[in-house]
């Protein structure tokens, strides 16, 4: 049975599923994982007529803890400050709203359909004042909770809540001492973090309203509350026994007194054996994948696999984009011949209004056809304009280099390799290319030749390639030469 269907076997009566991401950097291609395996469990539930909602949070109150290189420079004097109130790099919105609008944009584009909200917003408008109250009057229960999981003392006095500094601006800096029901005592603390530096204000606040926040290990359980949330998995670093979710879990269970929502933990995507990483320049960025994948590929590509199974994906020179187009054209076949089975079933979840059939010619091949003159009729045959595109974007920055040609305007150097018989074979295949052949028929003749003249189909091909490419392989021979000009490659055959 398909993960999705498993995990939902035996769920009934309304759901309501949170994700939530904290929009801080760039987003490397395993950011949406999180967002579309929700998407896939919410497409489930709406399928089974269940009554359903989707919810997604940007977590930008978050104080700025670590920056993108390029950033440092500029936002530095930022760091400890909330995300929602630090400024955008591009001077438009903030430093939240900048990565949140590129995860809004993929949202687009692989068609997850919740209902985003800032976490910002629900702290300022008051939804959070309610679970605020209820933690600060539970802060010792809750400090029991950090106790018991992580074997250590809370030190007092502890309260689960920082407030926004009012002279300095940060969060990350900031220690509530007291609580009457009413204000909170804080005070911004020079060393409290090695990553920001505080003022040394010391006063009294509200905590209500937006000035503050609570942890994160705190807050989650908030949101669970404040919305009834049913559904809600988390990467494989939250999910770890002892990790954010077990606190979160614990506090839910005995402080708030309700059942945890039910969650499920996701592997992330690994390159050369190590977790991507935006801040260490490691894997792609879901924009840049984008570019090289339809939106339903991306997709397939992140619920095909159960979520708990790591992901090997390394793409840079190797052939893992064109075997992933080929696994999906399988997993349409799986569909179209209603198989029912698993494969069938992530491409029915990959699909974006409506199921489309993909082209029948493979990536690899697509991928060499571009590279060749006047394919565009053949391509176009095909249904494979789209595929086309992307296959030029994977011969572009992806390709190993074994996988790239160009048609050499000049008689290549190599052609100095070629032996007599090799060169006999040239001359025999450009008196057929005025013969007007079809490209099957064409490649059966230039066989046949080969055989005719004792030569092996190896040094026969290698002989064309080299005399066109400068390389001693190359895509398809006769549609290589039925793509080019017949001039030009009778030229070429016979001067060499
Ligand atoms: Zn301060």
């Amino acid at each position: 049975m398909f993960w999705a269907d498993k995990l939902l076997e035996n769920r009934k009566g309304k759901e309501i599923i949170n994700d939530s991401w904290t929009p801080s950097g760039i987003i490397h291609m395993g950011g949406p994982k999180g967002p579309v395996l929700h998407d896939v469990l919410f497409r489930v539930l709406k399928e089974r007529k269940a009554d359903v909602s989707y919810m997604f949070g940007f977590d930008d109150v978050d104080p700025i803890d670590g920056l993108p290189a390029d950033l440092l420079s500029s936002h530095s004097k930022y760091m400890g400050v909330p995300l929602f109130l630090a400024p955008s790099p591009d001077g438009a919105g903030s430093f939240g709203d900048y990565f949140g609008n590129i995860m809004r944009k993929a949202f687009g584009l692989l068609d997850v359909q919740a209902e985003i909200y800032k976490t910002s917003e629900l702290y300022k408008n008051g939804t959070f004042n309610k679970a605020i109250s209820f933690v600060l009057d539970h802060a010792r229960q809750i400090a029991k909770v950090y106790e018991e999981i992580y074997k250590k003392e809370v030190e007092q006095p502890w309260f689960p809540l920082q407030v926004i500094c009012p002279n300095c601006g940060k969060l990350g800096t900031t220690k509530v001492t007291s609580w009457d029901g009413e204000k909170v005592g804080f005070s911004c603390e020079p060393d409290l973090v090695k990553w920001a530096q505080g003022c040394g204000t010391k006063g009294e606040i509200s905590p209500f309203n937006g000035t503050g926040k609570m942890p994160y290990k705190v807050e989650w359980p908030s949101k669970w509350w404040t919305y009834g949330v049913t559904i809600e998995g988390a990467g494989k670093d939250h999910m770890s026994a002892g990790g954010t979710h077990d606190v979160a879990a614990k506090i839910y269970k005995d402080v708030f007194k309700k059942e945890i929502p039910f969650g499920f933990s996701y592997e992330h995507f690994l390159s050369h054996g190590r977790k991507m990483s935006s801040s260490k320049g490691i894997g792609v960025t879901a924009e840049e994948l984008l570019k090289v994948l339809p939106s339903q590929i991306y997709r397939f590509l992140l619920i095909k696999t159960p979520p708990n199974q790591a992901i090997e994906f390394t793409p840079f020179g190797t052939d893992l984009i064109p075997k992933l187009y080929d696994d999906y054209q399988k997993a349409s076949e799986a569909y179209f011949s209603k198989k029912g089975d698993d494969l069938s079933r992530a491409f029915e979840l990959s699909q974006i209004g409506g199921i489309k059939k993909p082209p029948s010619v493979r990536f690899s091949v697509l991928a060499q056809w571009v590279q060749m003159p006047n394919m565009e009729g053949e391509i176009r045959k095909e249904g494979a304009e789209v595929w086309a595109k992307y296959a030029r974007v994977w011969i572009e920055k992806y390709a190993p280099e074994s996988e790239r040609f160009l048609i050499q305007k000049e008689t290549p150097p190599e052609v100095k390799s070629l032996n007599t018989t090799q060169k006999e074979y040239l001359k025999k295949v450009a008196d057929l290319v005025s013969k007007d052949l079809n490209a099957e028929d064409f490649q059966t003749k230039i066989y046949e030749i080969a055989k005719e003249m004792n030569i092996s189909s190896k040094d026969a091909f290698a002989a064309i390639y080299i005399a066109l490419l400068g390389k001693d392989h190359g895509p398809k021979a006769a549609w290589l030469i039925s793509s080019l000009d017949k001039d030009f490659v009778t030229e070429r055959f016979r001067k060499i």
